[in-house]
């Protein structure tokens, strides 16, 4: 219903209502209501009516756009404060609650990704080239790991994945892919330079581990893969 259908019936309701209690007191003996009256109470409720039904009206749509804008400011608040604004990745809380939402339906394996070296890409090529290097990392594992899994950035430029893999050898292999798509896929930066990464990679989980335990145990598999050389995959133990 419009803002004037509104109004319209408000006015009508009042008119109806008053009419009516006239009406009635008309029929009380020795009560006449003579024309004049009947004038004045048809327009007063009408005059009294409109124009307060009016203001209601707009103020209700102006709360109901408030509401509205409030909403959508939630929205967007929620997911600033989800999101790593670098990457675009999950922060680690909110990586943390969705995986134990998604572990519920589905089996999964979790990876902790690590870039390697990364600290010579901002030595060498600056503190942004390591921003975009950051990017470029998240976007390829964002893009490899497939539209179930969830990826959450847990620190500076350390990963956690979590995959819908229903065995290790299937994450292995998932793991293994990623990690020869980032080697294979060096980045453009500025004058025509291209900077290669890798990327060392644990792999831990299956059922029974808590989401903490399981991101521990890839952490340190992911340490054994820096050991044996960086641009790796190495299982948890
Ligand atoms: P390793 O192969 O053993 O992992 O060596 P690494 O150099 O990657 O690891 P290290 O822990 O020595 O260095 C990590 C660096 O990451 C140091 C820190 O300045 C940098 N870093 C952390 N967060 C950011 C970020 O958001 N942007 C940029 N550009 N650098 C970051
Ligand atoms: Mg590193
Ligand atoms: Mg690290």
């Amino acid at each position: 219903m419009n803002r004037f259908a509104k109004v319209a019936l408000s006015a009508g309701v009042s008119l109806g209502i008053t009419l009516a209690v006239m009406a009635a007191v008309s029929q009380i003996p020795g009560l006449e209501v003579p024309l004049a009256w009947w004038v004045i109470g048809g327009a007063l409720p009408v005059l009294i009516a409109s124009p307060i039904t009016y203001a209601l009206v707009r103020q209700s749509e102006r709360i109901a756009a408030l509401h509205a804008r409030l909403s959508a400011a939630n929205i967007e608040l929620r997911r600033r404060v989800d999101i790593d604004q670098l990457t675009g990745a999950w922060n680690r809380a909110a990586f943390t609650t969705h995986v134990s939402r998604r572990r519920e339906t589905m089996p999964g394996w979790f990876l902790v990704v690590d870039i390697d070296s990364f600290k010579g890409i901002n030595d060498a090529f600056g503190h942004a080239a390591g921003d975009a290097a950051l990017r470029h990392v998240c976007l390829l594992l964002i893009a490899g790991a497939g539209a179930e899994a969830l990826v959450g950035r847990i620190g500076g430029e350390e990963f956690a994945i979590w995959l819908a893999a229903s065995d290790e050898s299937t994450a292995v292999r998932l793991a293994d892919e990623l990690r020869r798509a980032i080697a294979a896929r060096p980045i453009a930066i500025i004058d025509g330079r291209r900077l290669s990464v890798t990327v060392s990679i644990g792999v831990a989980g299956g059922d029974g581990l808590g989401i903490d335990d399981a991101i521990h145990r890839a952490d340190r598999a992911m340490y054994r893969a820096k050991q044996d050389g960086r641009n790796r995959v190495r299982r948890s133990a």
